[in-house]
């Protein structure tokens, strides 16, 4: 678990509400909250493995499309 940047504690992960979760995939973060009641540090971090799979994903995807419009211009022109 990450430490608090306020106060140095540890962080609690929150559930996350249903408009964070819609954005997480396309923007994967994760929200944590301070354990330090006095402190009450909330925030976003972001998942950094996930954000990484998804644009590797989305490159692929992409990369995928443009073989496929590709090869039916090709198909097009034989
Ligand atoms: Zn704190």
């Amino acid at each position: 678990m990450p430490k608090c940047p306020m106060c140095g504690y540890e962080l609690d992960r929150i559930h996350r509400s249903p408009l964070e979760r819609a954005l997480s995939r396309v923007y994967p973060v994760i929200r944590f909250g301070c354990s330090n009641a006095k402190c009450g540090w909330a925030g976003r971090i972001m998942d950094r493995d996930k954000t990484k799979a998804r644009l590797l994903w989305l490159l692929l995807c992409a990369i995928g499309f443009a073989i496929l419009y590709k090869f039916s211009e090709w198909m097009a022109n034989h």
